[in-house]
């Protein structure tokens, strides 16, 4: 063959192993923002599947490109193989399967909350919050001084999954978590505790919403002309004699008028009253409402208000 046709060829080749590396580089640099996804604790069920379905196919489609001759040894290559494996191990990491487990808790414990059935939320949120921190602990950053799981995490994780199967939780049939109100393993003593707790407050929201004046311990409050404030008889009384001491009109406060329709709906701002951050959730009763304002802690020290939206003005 002559010469030249040898260098064209060789030319050829060169620039189609070039054009095969850089095809390796898009998946990598796809598929690495992908993997860290996965190293997020509060990642949700939803971007949690994403990765799985995305991470394998980028790896196989790897895999085809490294298989062509030349690119495997490209001297380029390394880094971007570099990138593929960091989403590998992440995506074969127990932090994956915790978040699994995490997710799938998350869900039952809502379920379990509709059932009322206070120890399979007190443990579902409990296993949930376990596995977050987890994953959360087994960041690598050394710049924060993070070096990832100790000797004693990697044997609570194990611990974890364990106990999270028995509650039908990330089993690898994918089955569904245990039913409310069927037999449960045995709990320890704080989240028994913790179940019997929510137990006794959603017996004692069951007589409405609680008087908002301070040190009155009386439910079943109703909303005033004032807002935020719920108020029993006996303080309404109360707070009209303190108002009117201040020159105010007798009746300043009073019932609100006309009552709270039927389909009124309640809404709960949980807010954080030593710092910023707020939520709200909407209920559908007044001792829903009652009952989310004096179980769901979100800032440490949390403070709520009941509010019934005014119907909308046509
Ligand atoms: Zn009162």
């Amino acid at each position: 063959m002559p010469e030249i046709l040898h260098r064209a060829r060789a030319a050829l080749t060169t620039a189609e192993v070039d054009r095969q590396v850089r095809r390796l580089y898009y998946l990598a640099y796809r598929v690495e923002p992908i993997g860290q996804m996965l190293a997020n604790p509060q990642a949700n069920a939803a971007t949690v599947a994403y990765a799985m379905a995305r991470i394998p196919r980028a790896l196989s489609a790897a895999r085809r490109l490294l298989a062509l001759p030349g690119v495997a040894g490209h001297e380029e290559t390394a880094y971007a193989r570099s990138l593929l494996n960091a989403a590998e191990q992440q995506l074969n990491a127990p932090t994956t399967r915790l978040l699994i487990i995490a997710n799938a808790a998350r869900e039952a414990a809502a379920q379990a909350d509709a059932a009322d059935d206070d120890v399979r939320v007190v443990v579902f949120r409990d296993i949930e919050e376990r596995c977050r921190y987890l994953v959360d602990a087994a960041r690598v950053e050394p710049v924060l001084a993070r070096r990832g799981w100790s000797g004693h995490d990697r044997a609570a994780s194990d611990r974890l999954q364990q106990w999270a199967a028995r509650w039908g939780l990330g089993a690898d049939d994918d089955g569904p978590a245990q039913e409310a109100g069927a037999v449960h393993p045995e709990v320890d003593a704080e989240l028994v505790r913790q179940a019997a707790e929510r137990a006794a407050t959603r017996a004692r929201c069951a007589a409405g919403i609680r008087c908002t004046e301070t040190g009155c311990l009386t439910y079943g409050a109703i909303k005033v002309t004032l807002p935020g404030a719920w108020l029993c008889a006996s303080c309404i009384a109360v707070v009209n004699a303190r108002l009117a001491a201040r020159g105010y009109a007798p009746d300043t406060v009073r019932p609100l008028e006309g009552g709270i329709p039927d389909d009124a709906r309640y809404i709960v701002t949980l807010y954080n009253a030593s710092g910023r951050g707020a939520c709200t959730i909407e209920c559908d009763t007044p001792q829903r409402a009652q009952f989310i304002a004096e179980t769901e802690r979100p800032f440490n020290n949390t403070g709520y208000e009941i509010e019934v939206p005014a119907p909308p003005r046509n």
